[in-house]
């Protein structure tokens, strides 16, 4: 029996592509039946090609023959009182990794993993002590969507992706731009450009690469030092892309009208938190089309750094907002679950 590809990991035009070729052997496939099997696998999410109704005998056959349809089994999953739920979600080889359901009033938001652990090394970070074990396929990353869509309510819907989840990913470029394609295609989950985001730790090369790319999703950097010394201790990667070539090439990053780059900053006690470190943020982005997430290190999960006081992190923000800076304190949605930025980590092996 030949090996089936996984047909997740395939774009619509890999698969129009597939269909063209096999439509001169197999009668009655032809190419736009790709159109109709993006619609059923991600806007009606059917996980047989049996249901894909409106598709012909032949097709079917001819898919069921060469493809499967994975998906994720939730071997664990923790709600938080603010709502929000972590998932643990189990691969086929045994790999652990996690996405987090974030609900908010007015939209609901997925947060997404690019790897199994992370190889940047983060200081503050409980993923970056897994170290890097492997990248996700697209499949891997478009199937924690599906898995985290399957337990939404008839009524509630997801309308943002946040690809900060574990790892980095820029590291996984490949993979993350074809699951951004599928994303976005108005035949697949039809998500808006404007409503994905992508968290780099910095990696400057990757950055300029993908402000060439033709879907625009939004870029988030995760900044947390203004200083070349503070950000070196919490971020290895800032040894090899420092503070002036980082901001360097996110002055030149095009940024269509009304978007802008959002730079997310920890704040962590006596380290991050002061008003000349605010003072420092403001000098650093001068000139930038920005916001700032402030987000206060939660200080359970790691003995070597401190939660910022509750007063200290109000004053920060204050300090920012009365620059005229947009700088929302977030209060990270699912702390209690940990399932909060820069804590989610499973075992390496399930
Ligand atoms: S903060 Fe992000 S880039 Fe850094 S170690 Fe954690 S997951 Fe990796």
């Amino acid at each position: 029996m030949p090996k089936l590809y996984n047909i997740k990991n395939w774009t619509r035009q890999n698969l129009r592509e597939w269909m063209d070729e096999k439509s001169k052997s197999v009668s009655k496939v032809q190419a736009f039946r790709a159109d109709q099997v993006f619609y059923w696998l991600y806007q009606q999410r059917v996980e047989s090609f049996a249901k894909m109704l409106n598709i012909g005998s032949e097709t079917r056959k001819l898919l069921t023959e060469h493809f499967r349809i994975s998906s994720l089994v939730k071997s664990d999953s923790l709600k938080s009182q603010d709502g929000s739920v972590k998932y643990r979600l189990q691969l086929e080889d045994n790999q652990s990794i996690e996405a987090v359901f974030m609900p908010h009033t007015s939209h609901n938001t997925v947060c997404v993993s690019s790897q199994v652990g992370c190889g940047m090394g983060c200081d503050f970070c409980m993923t970056g002590t897994m170290g890097l074990v492997r990248n996700l396929t697209t499949a891997e990353i478009i199937d924690q969507v599906l898995a985290v869509w399957q337990d939404l309510q008839e009524e509630q819907n997801l309308r943002n992706i946040v690809f900060m989840g574990m790892g980095e990913p820029f590291h996984n470029y490949k993979n993350l731009l074809q699951a951004l394609e599928i994303l976005t295609d108005e035949h697949g989950f039809n998500f808006s450009q404007r409503r994905i985001t992508v968290s780099t730790s910095g990696l400057l090369p990757k950055i300029r690469r993908f402000g060439k790319e033709k879907i625009k999703a939004n870029l988030a950097i995760s900044l947390n030092g203004v200083t070349d010394e503070v950000r070196s201790k919490l971020m290895p990667i800032n040894n090899a892309y420092n503070l002036e070539k980082l901001i360097g090439v996110c002055r030149e990053f095009p940024l269509e009208s009304r978007r802008r780059i959002t730079f997310e900053y920890i704040l962590i006690r006596d380290l991050t938190d002061s008003i000349a470190d605010a003072r420092g943020l403001i000098r650093l982005l001068h000139g930038l089309k920005f916001k700032v997430n402030l987000i206060p290190f939660n200080s359970t999960t790691a003995g070597k750094y401190l939660a910022p006081y509750p007063e200290q992190a109000r004053k920060f923000q204050k300090y920012l907002l009365d620059h005229g800076v947009v700088a929302p304190l977030r209060i990270s949605k699912g702390q209690d679950i940990q399932g909060a930025c820069g804590q989610l980590v499973v075992s390496t092996t399930a």
